[in-house]
């Protein structure tokens, strides 16, 4: 058992939200998104482009519901040839919904979209930055990571946009050792046993790596005397044998966080990424249907699209952005730590989608019930599309990897126990596939879901 670090509740960035009720701090958004839509208006082109063809003018808009009356404005594809638009014309890669003059860029990062022309979605003026390293050092400070301390920081390092978290450690006065993930997990685990970090950044596929890579080496992770890792993007943390593997490996809590958005707290079961910055993104405020874009009703549980609008940034905000990111929003009090605010559940990708027999089925669904058979399981599966997703002609293949130490007779019984788990939990009755220990390859940063025979 852990001892906590801080047995409290996780509050809002902006203390002014901590004694707000859910209404004030929608009609305080609401303030705050009539503000930036007539500043986007006045400053982009594409913006005034959209109201127009909408037939709408920022002056109408005063409430969320007259704003979700709105078409989406923009998506990864729309925003490539918005850029595409503005290299043409302007001479510059960030798009035509640029806000703030191109000099005025302080920070731009990429993600690394599989179509392999990068976005240059996380582009920030110097006062943009300042504002986002508020919430880095508020999550920063939750975690127990102070002034002074170290921090493993293993990401893709350079243009990526999780470079820009950098700042926020730097502004805590606490001293990143940035390792770029590419460096390999024997170069990481190297530094982090030189330089004793108190905390970690990275995803959980390579927290995971990391503890089967130590013990390779004959070393433990736990050596590394980690008090505290904050991990981003995937499911992992929110299934929890993974959470429990890194947290008893590491020894350690381990908090998933979402960007500037928000966290998830410190108790021992998973609730999720508490939304602790209303004034930063009308998220989760904004919920789609993944297929139609019509707008959802919050309520307790509702699994929708993620529509991204950005309140406060200057250089290129998003708004009305479609992130194809299905989560599950939670309007309940928190019953670990009593947080009163929204909290968020990923569930998937909406490009991830697949429909089997007429049922929407998310590849991190059956992630989630195939861990709960590790060490039977190494974790590791890929998906076999014979056909372009998302539908699929029954059944559904899995290939799972069994571990070296399963022992090879019991490998029928496990497969019915799997097909019985997916076929209650997932509604899926899939066709599987066994492949032996460490066949199927892992990678450090996202490792790939489908393995396409089409
Ligand atoms: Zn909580």
């Amino acid at each position: 058992m852990l001892t906590k670090l801080k047995e409290r509740k996780v509050t809002y960035t902006n203390p002014i939200f901590n004694t707000m009720t859910e209404e004030e701090i929608i009609s305080f958004q609401e303030d705050l998104l009539r503000k930036q839509l007539k500043y986007v208006y006045r400053n982009a082109e594409y913006y005034r482009r959209i109201f127009h063809e909408a037939g709408a003018y920022p002056e109408d808009i005063r409430t969320i519901a007259d704003f979700q009356q709105l078409p989406i404005f923009m998506d990864k594809a729309i925003e490539r040839n918005s850029q595409q638009e503005s290299m043409e014309r302007l001479g510059h890669p960030f798009g035509m919904h640029l806000c703030s003059s191109p000099d005025e860029i302080v920070f731009t990062g990429t993600t690394s979209g599989t179509s392999g022309v990068p976005t240059f979605t996380y582009t920030f003026t110097k006062e943009d930055i300042d504002f986002l390293n508020r919430y880095i050092r508020h999550m920063l400070d939750y975690g127990g990571i102070d002034a002074g301390d170290r921090l493993l920081f293993s990401h893709a390092l350079g243009i990526y946009a999780t470079s820009s978290i950098l700042f926020g450690v730097r502004s805590h006065s606490v001293l990143p050792i940035d390792v770029d993930v590419r460096a390999g997990s024997k170069s990481i685990l190297q530094y982090a046993m030189m330089s004793k970090p108190k905390g970690a950044m990275m995803t959980p596929s390579l927290a995971e790596h990391l503890i089967d890579r130590a013990a390779e080496l004959g070393r433990d992770v736990r050596e590394l005397g980690l008090q505290a890792i904050f991990t981003v993007g995937e499911i992992g943390v929110g299934v929890p044998e993974i959470k429990k593997r890194i947290e008893d490996s590491y020894g350690c809590r381990i908090y998933d966080y979402l960007g500037e958005l928000g966290y998830s707290c410190d108790s021992e079961e998973y609730y999720g990424i508490h939304c602790v910055a209303p004034d930063l993104n009308l998220f989760p405020n904004d919920l789609v249907d993944p297929e139609t874009k019509a707008p959802l009703k919050i309520s307790d549980g509702v699994i929708g699209e993620r529509v991204t609008t950005e309140l406060s940034l200057k250089g290129l905000p998003r708004i009305r952005y479609a992130t194809g990111d299905v989560i599950q929003v939670l309007t309940s009090e928190c019953p670990g730590c009593g947080f009163k605010g929204r909290r968020v559940k990923f569930i998937g990708r909406s490009d991830d989608m697949l429909i089997v027999k007429g049922a929407n089925v998310y590849p991190s669904a059956i992630k989630k019930v195939v861990a709960n058979f590790i060490p039977d399981l190494t974790g590791e599966l890929r998906i076999v599309l014979t056909n372009p997703p998302p539908r699929v002609v029954p059944p559904l293949q899995i290939k799972l990897e069994y571990s070296s130490q399963l022992d090879k007779g019991k490998l029928g019984e496990l497969e019915r126990k799997i097909k019985n788990a997916l076929h209650t939990e997932a509604r899926l009755t899939p066709e599987i596939i066994w492949c032996e220990p460490g066949t199927l390859e892992k990678a450090l940063t996202k490792t790939p879901l489908f393995e396409k025979n089409y």
